[in-house]
C-alpha cells in the first residue's frame, strides 16, 4: 500500500535494523536512477524490497549526466532504432504522465552548414525521431530554420558559412532530483530505502549455489549486517563488474567506463533563447539551457580511475571550449567558465573481446543477466530509459520464484508530487500570498517538488527563519535545506549541496560560501554539536577540493570563512 514516502534522516537506526531484521523478496544494490526504479519496479508490484546505497542516492553517475531525457538523435546514425523508438516513448510519458512536474520539453536547434548536402539528411533524421514518438505528442514537431531565422533565435552563433537551422524538441530534468522522486515513490510503496550502506559480500543459501541476500556495510558506524533477500538485483552502473567480483560470478557482459565532462556557464555568455546541438569530429555537442545557466558538454573519453571520483582535466575543458568556440561569433572562455563536472557512462562489453571499440561506438542499449540464481543485474542503458531496465531486470529476478508475481505497473505511476499537479499549478498565487514568498519561489518549488511543494513551505510556519533564501542569486529556500533532512534522506552537508540542491555546479563557489549554513541548518535537526557541524562543512570542503582542477575558485579564503562561521555556531 502506498505510504507518503517520507526519507526522514532521522530514522536512519530503526531503517539499518528493518535492514537486519526483516526477510525482503527482492535486495537492489545501487540507488542510482536505475536501482531506485528497479526498488519502485518491485516495490509497487507488492513485493517487499530495501534497497542499498554506498553513498548518496544519485551520487554516481545519475547526478553527471547531460540531464537530457531524450532518444538520442546521434543514435539514429547508428541506425540504433530500438534504443531512439524506446527511448522517445520513455520521454513522452514522463512529460505527460509519470513526472510533469520535473521533466520539462526543451528545444534544441541543429545549425547547418552545408546547404545541399544536410538539410534532407538532417531532415530526414527528424522526421523519423518525430514518427517515432506515441501518439500524444507532449512536445511540438521539428522545424526549418533559414539562416536568418536561426540567427534570430540564437544570436550567439557565428553567421560564417550558416546555412540554416533545424529546431527540434526533446525533454530535461534534475537528474539527481528525479533519482531521489523515484526512491522516494519506492519508498511510499514500501520499500526500504538506506543510504550510506554498501553491499560488502553476497550471502549462499544451503545449497551453496543460491545467492540469499547480502552482507552490507553501514558506512557511517562501519557496522556490518546480513540482508536476507529471496533475490538480489545489481544495479551498480559503473561498480556492476565488482559486485559480480563480491559474488564470485561471471556474467555474461563486462562494463566499461567512460568519461564525460560538462561545464556551466551563465546564460548570457551565449545569447539564445533555445538549447542548440552541434556537431564535433567525434560526436555532438549540446548547449541546454540551465536556470540562469548552460550546462555545455560532453566529452566521451575511456576512463580507467577512481570510479567514485571521476575528475575533469584541464584538456577536458579545453575541448568542450574548442568545440563551442567553433560556432560561437563571441568564444567562450576559462573566464566564463562557473562549474565543471564529470561522470562515467557505464557501457556494456561482451565478457569476452571487442575492447577496442571507440566508446562513442558503443551502443546505449541495455543488458540483463543472471549470472547465479538469485543474483540479476542489469547495466547500459541511459538515464531515458531507466523504467525499462528496471522493468526488465525485475522481470529476471523473479523468474524464477515459486509465487505469480505481477506485471510491471510502473507505466502507470506517477512519481511523487506528479499526481494532482494540474490543481496546484493554479493555486501559486495563493501559495505566495499564504506563505508571504514571490510567485517566483513557488514556481520553483512547483518546478522541483510538484504537488510537495506546500510541505516545504509547510517549515517555514514552526522556523520563520527557514523562509530566507539560501544563497544570494539563487533560487533556494533553507526550507529546503532542512526539508532534505526531513523528507529526503540527507545526511551530509555535500547531500544538500550537490544533489538535493544542484549549488555544486551552479555557484561559482561550488556552495562552500553556504556550506557552514547548511551544516548548521541540518545540525539542528540532526542533533550535531559544534564540533561535527566544523567537521561537516570541512568534510564538504574537501569534496570540492577533491574535484580540483576542475574548479576555479580560490579555497583558502573560502575555506577560513566557513570553518570560522561553523566554529562560531552559525
Ligand atoms: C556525461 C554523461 C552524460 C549523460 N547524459 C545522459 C542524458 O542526457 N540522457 C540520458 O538518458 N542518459 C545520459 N547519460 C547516461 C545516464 O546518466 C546513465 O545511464 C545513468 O545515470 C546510470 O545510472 P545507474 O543507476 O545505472 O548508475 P549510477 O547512477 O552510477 O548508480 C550506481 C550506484 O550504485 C552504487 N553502488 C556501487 N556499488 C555498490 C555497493 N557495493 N553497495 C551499494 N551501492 C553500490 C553507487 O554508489 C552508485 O550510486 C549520461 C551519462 C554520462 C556519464
Amino acid at each position: 500500500m502506498a505510504t507518503n514516502g517520507v526519507l526522514d534522516a532521522r530514522d536512519r537506526d530503526a531503517t539499518l535494523g528493518r535492514l537486519a531484521s526483516e526477510r525482503f523478496d527482492v535486495l537492489v544494490i545501487g540507488g542510482g536512477i536505475t536501482g531506485a526504479g528497479a526498488a519502485l519496479d518491485a516495490a509497487s508490484r507488492g513485493l517487499r524490497v530495501a534497497l542499498v546505497e554506498t553513498r548518496d542516492l544519485a551520487s554516481g553517475t545519475s547526478s553527471r549526466s547531460s540531464k537530457l531525457i531524450h532518444g538520442g538523435l546521434r543514435y539514429l546514425e547508428q541506425f540504433d532504432f530500438k534504443l531512439v523508438y524506446e527511448a522517445l516513448r520513455e520521454r513522452d510519458l514522463l512529460v505527460s504522465k509519470l513526472a510533469p512536474h520535473l521533466v520539462k520539453p526543451v528545444s534544441f536547434l541543429y545549425p547547418l552548414y552545408k546547404k545541399v548536402v544536410e538539410r534532407p539528411y538532417v531532415g530526414a533524421g527528424l522526421v523519423l525521431y518525430d514518427a517515432m514518438e506515441g501518439t500524444h505528442r507532449p512536445v511540438p514537431h521539428h522545424k526549418h530554420l533559414s539562416a536568418r531565422g536561426a540567427l534570430k533565435r540564437a544570436p550567439a552563433l557565428s553567421p560564417e558559412r550558416l546555412a540554416g537551422a533545424m529546431l527540434y524538441y526533446d525533454a530535461q530534468v534534475d537528474d539527481a532530483r528525479h533519482t531521489l522522486t523515484v526512491a522516494r515513490t519506492a519508498a511510499a510503496h514500501s520499500a526500504v530505502v538506506a543510504t550510506r550502506v554498501s553491499a560488502v559480500g553476497l550471502l549462499r543459501g544451503a545449497d551453496g549455489i543460491r545467492v540469499t541476500g547480502a552482507r552490507v556495510r553501514d558506512e557511517e558506524s562501519g557496522r556490518e549486517v546480513d540482508v536476507t533477500a529471496e533475490t538480489v538485483v545489481v544495479c551498480a552502473g559503473v561498480w556492476t563488474d565488482l559486485v559480480h567480483e563480491l559474488a564470485g560470478v561471471q556474467a555474461g557482459y563486462k562494463v566499461r567506463m567512460s568519461k564525460g565532462v560538462h561545464i556551466v556557464v551563465p546564460r548570457d555568455a551565449v545569447q539564445a533563447d533555445t538549447g542548440m546541438i552541434v556537431r564535433t569530429e567525434k560526436s555532438v555537442l549540446f548547449f541546454i539551457p540551465w536556470g540562469e545557466r548552460w550546462i555545455v558538454g560532453t566529452t566521451d573519453t575511456d576512463f580507467a580511475g577512481d570510479r567514485a571520483d571521476p575528475v575533469a582535466t584541464e584538456e577536458d575543458i579545453e575541448y568542450i571550449l574548442s568545440a563551442a568556440n567553433r560556432v560561437l561569433a563571441r568564444p567562450l572562455t576559462r573566464a566564463d567558465v562557473i562549474a565543471v563536472y564529470a561522470g562515467l557512462r557505464p557501457l556494456v562489453v561482451p565478457s569476452e573481446g571487442t575492447g577496442s571499440k571507440p566508446t562513442t561506438k558503443i551502443s546505449r542499449e541495455h543488458v540483463v543477466d543472471v549470472p547465479v540464481p538469485g543474483l540479476a543485474s542489469v547495466a547500459g542503458g541511459k538515464f531515458t530509459t531507466y523504467r525499462l531496465m528496471a522493468r526488465d531486470v525485475v522481470d529476471a529476478a523473479v523468474a524464477d520464484f515459486s509465487r505469480e508475481v505481477p506485471a510491471s505497473v510502473t507505466d502507470q505511476l506517477p512519481l511523487l508530487g506528479a499526481d494532482g499537479l494540474a490543481a496546484v499549478q493554479p493555486a501559486a498565487g495563493r501559495l505566495a500570498e499564504d506563505y508571504g514568498v514571490s510567485r517566483e519561489t513557488v514556481e520553483h518549488l512547483l518546478g522541483r517538488y510538484g504537488t510537495l511543494a506546500e510541505e516545504v513551505l509547510k517549515l517555514t510556519r514552526t522556523d520563520p527563519g527557514l523562509v530566507r533564501p539560501l544563497a544570494p542569486g539563487h533560487p533556494y529556500l533553507r526550507a529546503e535545506v532542512a526539508y532534505a533532512v526531513t523528507h529526503e534522506n540527507a545526511l551530509h552537508v555535500e547531500d544538500v549541496l550537490a544533489r538535493r540542491t544542484r549549488l555544486f555546479i551552479e555557484a561559482a563557489d561550488s556552495g562552500t560560501g553556504v556550506a557552514a549554513e547548511v551544516s548548521s541548518i541540518m545540525g539542528r535537526l540532526l542533533g550535531w554539536h559544534r564540533r561535527r557541524r566544523t567537521a561537516e562543512t570541512r568534510r564538504y570542503l574537501e569534496f570540492v577540493a577533491a574535484d580540483q582542477p576542475a574548479k576555479t575558485l580560490d579555497l583558502p579564503p573560502v575555506r577560513e570563512a566557513a570553518l570560522a562561521a561553523s566554529a562560531a555556531g552559525r
